[in-house]
């Protein structure tokens, strides 16, 4: 008797459980402390009705694509493969850029990836390996990245999706605004441009939230609002020539900026080491064996022999960034240390599956793939990195 009493009361909850919807939104380079400039509005009600994390913590390195691809798949990036935004193979010499789609790049199982294998259909309006060659690899819904596309009309996309009979209707969603990155970069991150940029993600969200109200949506989808990485102000002053130190000798720089990564030629591997162990001032030189084990960063083959990270607000530079500093008017970057705060991005999600004004302090970025699996209930895939005990107190009962 006590069998058929579950077995009925499990066949009454799989009939009255309707399947979550949650989309997942990447302002780039919006910083953890940006929501505390008073010009977020609309981010504060999430932050009133929902959870807040004080902040999102990066992976290595605090980069776009890298950290993009960490939260769609629950792995650091020397798991994953996308160890930076452009890098070569230093085996095969074959170059990975940001417009890259061929699969063996990208290892691990994107969240779109899972849900769909799970009968969940879902949607992504730009995420970086969302658009892979093997098309049974992509989300049902995507689309090819255009810069330009007003944000608005992103929005509007996503809206219609939602509105798609049952049978194809989306019930996870991505959507991505570089805003605070470009003006992040173009002015820095305490410009009064950025904070310009900041209320324009805020009038962003009341724009959703003002079309989910229009379909009857809003009470039913679960927000979470994230960024890939922060930002920190930079100066000219504050530059470490490579190309002038390693002089006369053969290697492979590629990055730039915080972080680099060299491959020295055979020949002139023993010298370039001594150079670059020597000037350690204002950044950190690293043979790929001994990178501290909290970065995650050292276990793939396509991570050069050196790699080296300046310190917070400095740049590891070649001759040609020095010469073409004032025409890029570069005022802001990341790519730091990761445990750096000003690094850190923001964690903020509002809907049915989560609590209600609650506050945490900081939470990783590859925790968010076993939170999703855990909102639709789906089981995550073994080997992955995000952790859901560091993150699952944020839901609701
Ligand atoms: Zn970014």
């Amino acid at each position: 008797m006590k069998k058929f009493l579950i077995l009925f009361l499990f066949i009454t909850a799989q009939i009255f459980a309707t399947e979550p919807y949650v989309i997942l939104v990447s302002f780039d380079g919006f910083r953890w402390d940006y929501v505390d400039r008073g010009v977020t509005p609309n981010i504060q009600k999430f932050i009133d009705d929902g959870v807040h994390a004080l902040s999102l913590r990066p992976s290595f390195p605090s980069k776009t694509f890298p950290n993009h691809y960490s939260i769609i798949t629950g792995l650091y990036p020397q798991n994953h493969g996308i160890i930076s935004n452009r890098f070569r193979n230093p085996h095969s010499g074959e170059w990975f850029g940001m417009r890259t789609t061929k699969n063996n790049w990208w290892i691990g199982r994107a969240f779109w990836e899972t849900a769909e294998y799970n009968g969940i259909i879902t949607g992504t309006y730009f995420w970086p390996g969302s658009r892979l060659d093997d098309e049974t690899r992509r989300p049902t819904y995507s689309k090819v990245y255009e810069h330009e596309k007003p944000y608005e009309e992103r929005i509007d996309s996503l809206i219609k999706w939602l509105q798609f009979p049952k049978e194809k209707r989306p019930h996870f969603l991505s959507i991505y605004f570089d805003e605070t990155d470009t003006k992040g970069h173009m002015y820095g991150p305490n410009s009064p441009e950025i904070n310009l940029s900041i209320q324009r993600c805020d009038s962003l969200v009341k724009y959703m939230v003002i079309g989910l109200e229009k379909i009857g949506l809003i009470d039913s989808v679960n927000i979470i609002l994230t960024s890939d990485h922060g930002m920190t102000e930079i100066s000219k002053e504050r530059t470490i020539n490579i190309e002038q130190m390693l002089d006369g000798l053969d290697y492979t720089a590629t990055g730039g900026d915080p972080f680099m990564m060299i491959q020295p030629s055979e020949k002139d591997k023993e010298n370039i080491k001594t150079i670059l162990e020597a000037n350690q001032r204002h950044y950190k030189f690293y043979e790929r064996d001994n990178i501290p084990e909290y970065y995650h960063y050292s276990k793939n083959g396509l991570i050069t022999d050196f790699v080296l990270s300046a310190e917070l607000g400095w740049l590891l530079v070649h001759n040609r960034d020095i010469e073409r500093w004032d025409e890029y008017k570069s005022a802001g970057t990341h790519g730091y240390d990761n445990h750096q705060i000003d690094m850190h991005g923001i964690f903020i999600a509002k809907g049915p599956a989560f609590k209600k004004g609650y506050k945490t302090g900081t939470v990783w970025n590859v925790d968010i793939y076993p939170l999703l699996c855990e909102i639709f209930g789906i089981p995550q895939p073994q080997n992955i990195d995000g952790k859901l005990d560091r993150i699952g107190f944020l839901l609701a009962d």
